[in-house]
């Protein structure tokens, strides 16, 4: 058995190594240090391997790192790179700097099995979840290999990371190791479509400090199970219950991010049945116009609208802001991931599922 060392933290590592040579933490931390802080994986020229000959022949046979490779970068103001998972699938992760924070956003899923109507992910299907080491390695390959610094991560990519819940916490916790990628949980946001048994699970860890975000997009049940057929699983009733009882730090609030689509979602009467549902919980409303790219029926509301729909809902008393969704024309905004896999995939060039977005 190898020892996949991105899938686990510092501690874990030196039982391991504990359990496997009578070795611990000494040699866990030049590991984690070299990997994880300074990028390199050749850890055994590092002096604690140098004076462990025998350590280091079984490190080099057994540490088993993970065999993804970014095939493709596309660069326009953010960076949205692709990832080849070892089966051959293929994965996004955009890179988003702004002028004091660089923000990752990762893919918890190839594919997704969601099907939101306005997601192009949605409309690839489930392939499979990503491993531990799969996530981890967006990260240290946006750090390492792409040299941009990582300062906030978001699971906005592809997937509903409440669908492959135990490999996600496992790598929240590998992520912002100490010892590690250090990445605090503080500046972790976990983005979900509302899957509400994965929530109550996730609350049943009390990660406080973890930051959450709602996709929400509409405050009545038809609309938003029109919208997002999750909420034919988890109605608005149950969601909102969820989000009363979540678990968070003191003053800590609850990201509600809502996808302006022209004509559907937008008018002053969706406004105030998302006041409705909003009222008693501690929110930050995101508004992002819908980013078309011509594969929906959506179109983009006109900013008047979108300046209408802000105010409406700050007239509510509640913590609202326009967001500008970036990177559209690479196909890195918000609910964009995957369209060039798809496309590619249609012309033959790569891996797609054969799955229909109908599972829910
Ligand atoms: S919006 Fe998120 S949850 Fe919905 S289909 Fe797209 S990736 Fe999946």
């Amino acid at each position: 058995m190898q020892i996949h060392i991105f899938s686990l933290t510092c501690a874990e590592l030196a039982a391991e190594l504990n359990r496997r040579y009578g070795k611990g933490h000494y040699h866990a931390r030049a590991l984690c240090r070299e990997i994880f802080k300074a990028g390199t994986t050749a850890f055994a020229s590092a002096p604690e391997f140098v004076r462990s000959p025998s350590l280091t022949l079984q490190l080099c046979r057994d540490v088993c790192l993970p065999s993804c490779r970014i095939v493709e970068q596309i660069e326009d103001g953010v960076l949205k790179f692709a990832s080849a998972l070892d089966d051959g699938h293929l994965i996004e992760s955009v890179i988003i700097p702004s002028h004091d924070r660089t923000t990752l956003c990762v893919s918890s899923q190839a594919g997704c099995r969601m099907a939101c109507s306005f997601c192009t992910t949605g409309a690839m299907g489930f392939i499979r979840n990503l491993s531990v080491e799969e996530i981890v390695w967006q990260v240290y390959a946006a750090r390492f290999l792409l040299s941009h610094r990582v300062d906030n991560i978001v699971f906005m990519g592809m997937g509903e990371p409440l669908d492959n819940l135990d490999n996600v916490v496992q790598a929240l916790r590998v992520i912002s190791d100490q010892r590690g990628l250090d990445i605090p949980l503080s500046h972790i946001t976990l983005s979900t479509a509302g899957h509400a048994d994965g929530l109550a699970r996730l609350a049943a860890l009390n990660l406080t400090r973890l930051r959450l975000a709602v996709s929400l997009n509409a405050a009545d049940d038809v609309l938003r199970s029109s919208l997002m057929p999750i909420n034919n699983k988890y109605p608005l009733s149950r969601l909102r219950q969820e989000l009363l009882s979540f678990p968070l730090c003191k003053g800590g609030i609850i990201f509600v991010e809502y996808v302006l689509l022209a004509g559907i979602n937008d008018s002053l009467e969706h406004a105030r049945s998302l006041a409705r549902f909003l009222d008693g919980l501690p929110v930050r409303v995101n508004v992002i116009a819908y980013n078309g790219d011509g594969s929906t029926v959506y179109g983009t509301p006109p900013p008047e609208q979108v300046r209408q729909f802000c105010s409406w809902l700050a007239g509510e008393k509640i913590f609202v802001r326009a967001r500008q969704s970036r990177g559209q024309s690479i196909m890195a905004a918000c609910g964009q991931l995957g369209a060039s896999l798809c496309a590619d995939a249609q012309r033959g060039d790569r891996s797609c599922p054969d799955h229909p977005c109908n599972l829910l």
